[in-house]
């Protein structure tokens, strides 16, 4: 099921989204009718599956949440839960696992967000809109949550998917079970804010020092070869999670054999006609001395080689403080192993 990419905003796209959203409430309801000591949050979107744990309360701390749909648009989240919850029907592994479906009434709407982007919304003291008012419900129930794997999907092509994660010893502990090796990962510094535009749940489980993981999986939509690939490497996680002890060494032979990157340069838009050169992917190499962006008429050059990183375009141009970030190898000594 390849979408078709012209299709991204139009209404079959939505209707695609409702199915999946039917499906995914649909297959949570079948286990909490199986398995009744199980929690579902209506209000917050989070259903807590519990494997042999017969002993779990509420305020327990949960072993894996996975968290998807924060951006609306982005679906592939849905079919990826799906698969992992068709999955605990038939095993029982001994974890507790939540499902936190981010931005309920986007996925609806098949849209980013409905007020203001609820990934920008997070650590704020005041709550007036609608997604602001779901971030801070959302803080209240991760809270206790020991590790967060957050899917998300670009808004422009990705030549590969990639990984994001903060240069922080613990982040490199959970790295390490996750088989998927030959996927970029982007290393960001540990004390630097993500975005100008606003706290992301990143920034709030770093915060809480909850060790969390970013995949962006491909751009909007769905790839069926991309969400298996991501549910073995939960599946692996899962079935190896239970021998991430806290103060674990890192196995520097599985590390090494990962490429690392680190953010190099952002460029912010300095006004509201400031825009990129047309046509840069994720993860697309640019050449220094290529042409990057357009301010005030004039074609600005790379001023260093990387790779592109989150490039906006139209409503995302728009909307955001930033264009494009550039990625750099990062040395492997450099890891806060
Ligand atoms: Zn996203």
């Amino acid at each position: 099921m390849i979408m078709n990419k012209k299709n991204h905003f139009t209404p079959s796209n939505r209707e695609l989204a409702n199915n999946l959203l039917q499906k995914h409430d649909s297959i949570i309801q079948d286990l909490l009718k199986a398995m009744p000591n199980h929690f579902y949050n209506e209000a917050v979107d989070s259903y807590i599956w519990i494997g042999n744990k017969n002993s779990f309360s509420k305020n327990d701390p949960v072993d894996f949440t996975f968290s998807y749909c924060i951006h609306g648009s982005e679906i592939a989240g849905l079919p990826l839960a799906i698969r992992c919850l068709e999955n605990l029907k038939k095993n029982t592994p001994s974890l507790s696992l939540r499902f936190l479906l981010g931005n309920r009434n986007a996925v609806i709407e098949n849209k980013r967000f409905i007020e203001v982007d609820l990934n920008r919304c997070f650590l704020k003291t005041a709550h007036h809109l609608s997604e602001e008012k779901r971030a801070q419900d959302i803080e209240n129930i991760l809270t206790n949550s020991k590790i967060i794997f957050d899917l998300h999907q670009t808004t422009t092509k990705s030549i590969s998917p990639f990984l994001l994660i903060k240069n922080i010893s613990y982040n490199f502990q959970y790295l390490n079970h996750f088989k998927w090796t030959e996927i970029p990962v982007i290393v960001y510094k540990d004390g630097v804010k993500f975005s100008q535009d606003g706290d992301s749940l990143s920034s709030f489980a770093h915060e809480k020092r909850i060790p969390f993981m970013t995949l962006e999986l491909s751009e909007q939509g769905i790839q069926d070869d991309l969400i298996d690939r991501a549910f073995e490497s939960i599946e692996f996680f899962l079935k190896n999670a239970l021998n991430l002890k806290s103060g674990e060494k890192v196995s520097k032979e599985n590390i090494q054999n990962r490429i690392f990157y680190q953010e190099n340069i952002i460029i912010q838009k300095l006004n509201p006609t400031h825009q990129l050169v047309p046509g840069i992917s994720n993860m697309q190499l640019i050449e220094v001395n290529s042409p990057l962006h357009i301010l005030n008429n004039q074609t600005e050059l790379a001023t260093v080689s990387g790779l592109a990183l989150f490039p906006k375009y139209g409503k995302m141009q728009e909307h955001s403080s930033e264009l494009i970030r550039l990625v750099t190898p990062l040395n492997f000594n450099q890891l806060q192993l």
